[in-house]
């Protein structure tokens, strides 16, 4: 990741001006086109273009700036799960096949979309911060192996009238795991079906310790609401007809995962908002759900700016 970082910094040097530990606190918008945007030390830096790309940490903001300034945005679907990881030997069949496995279950109950997201075979659960809130995720190195593979399992869930706020539904259920667990939680398949908390001892004498050392054994059950937890459960169950050893005691289970892609404002198919010459690009704008879509999105918003200005020069 530092190598990638630096070697976009090196071809970027000299070209463009970057500043780092500056929060942009307002978009300036004139006569319903971008100038530029206000930085939270008051330094206001004006352009003829703009590319807001605040990522999921940016999303309240994002979400607050467009409702200030009266776009129109749609709330999308908050994603929230648990990451499960097993002995690498589970799911070496099927990883060995394919990296990144995709699945969608229907729950039985609930009719929910519950997808698998972010597979790390061979990988390690680490912790992510948002703001004030820690939640959990995942990633695998290409040398560094482990015995260990991890991976999302998220419901999918589409409000409807009168909330409006998915964003703080979410922060809500990662503060309880956060209140009862001072962090992530982590608890064995085994001990959730038992309706027992997980503790020190209990996870020392599983099949598998956590990745994430710094996960507290806890009770998944405190914090996920009766309809996720189900969701969560059925999904599993189905999933062990596919990977068989995924339904077992030892299987670990790490909370909460949650995806904050809510806020989805009005664009063009060149990512430019209702605002001219602003154009929203990656996860913030929840056009995208990783690396490479939100790489592409900026492409995208690049040519078109490269476009226009093109046209304006002829
Ligand atoms: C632990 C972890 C593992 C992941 N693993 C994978 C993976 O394996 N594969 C994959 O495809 N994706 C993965 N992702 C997701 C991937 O990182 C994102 O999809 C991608 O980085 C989104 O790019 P972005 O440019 O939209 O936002 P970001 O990369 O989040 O960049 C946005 C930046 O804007 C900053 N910002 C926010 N608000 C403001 C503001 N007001 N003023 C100034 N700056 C602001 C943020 O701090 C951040 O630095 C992972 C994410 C995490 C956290």
């Amino acid at each position: 990741c530092r190598s990638v970082l630096g070697s976009l910094y090196d071809r970027l040097k000299g070209r463009v001006r970057i500043l780092f530990g500056e929060e942009a606190r307002t978009l300036i918008v004139d006569g319903g086109e971008f100038k530029g945007v206000e930085l939270a030390s008051g330094r206001r830096i004006l352009a003829g273009f703009g590319v807001i790309a605040p990522g999921r940490a940016g999303v309240e903001w994002l979400h607050g700036e467009f409702l200030r300034l009266k776009l129109v945005v749609e709330n999308n679907a908050v994603d929230i799960g648990v990451r499960v990881e097993v002995p690498a030997s589970v799911t070496d069949d099927i990883t060995s096949i394919s990296h990144e496995v995709k699945l969608l279950y229907t729950s039985r109950h609930f009719d929910d979309p519950v997808r698998t997201f972010c597979m790390n075979p061979r990988g390690e659960v680490v912790e992510e911060h948002l703001e004030d809130i820690v939640t959990v995720n995942g990633h695998s190195y290409r040398n560094n192996k482990t015995d260990r593979t991890n991976f999302a399992l998220l419901v999918s869930t589409r409000f409807t009238e009168p909330f409006k706020d998915p964003i703080a539904y979410g922060k809500s259920i990662a503060r309880l795991a956060n209140l009862i667990g001072g962090g992530v939680l982590v608890q064995r398949l085994g001990d959730l079906l038992a309706g027992r908390r997980s503790t020190v001892e209990r996870i020392g004498r599983n099949l598998i310790a956590p990745s994430l050392t710094s996960a507290t054994p806890g009770d998944l059950s405190f914090v996920l609401p009766y309809r996720y937890l189900t969701d969560i459960l059925e999904m599993l169950e189905a999933l062990d007809a596919l990977i068989s050893g995924i339904w077992q005691p030892y299987t670990l289970l790490y909370g909460v995962e949650v995806k904050f892609y809510s806020v989805r404002p009005r664009l063009t198919r060149e990512l430019e908002s209702e605002i001219a010459n602003m154009f929203v690009v990656g996860d913030g704008a929840g056009i995208s759900r990783g690396l490479v879509q939100a790489s592409a999105s900026g492409l995208i918003a690049a040519d078109a700016i490269a476009a226009k200005l093109h046209s304006s020069n002829m």
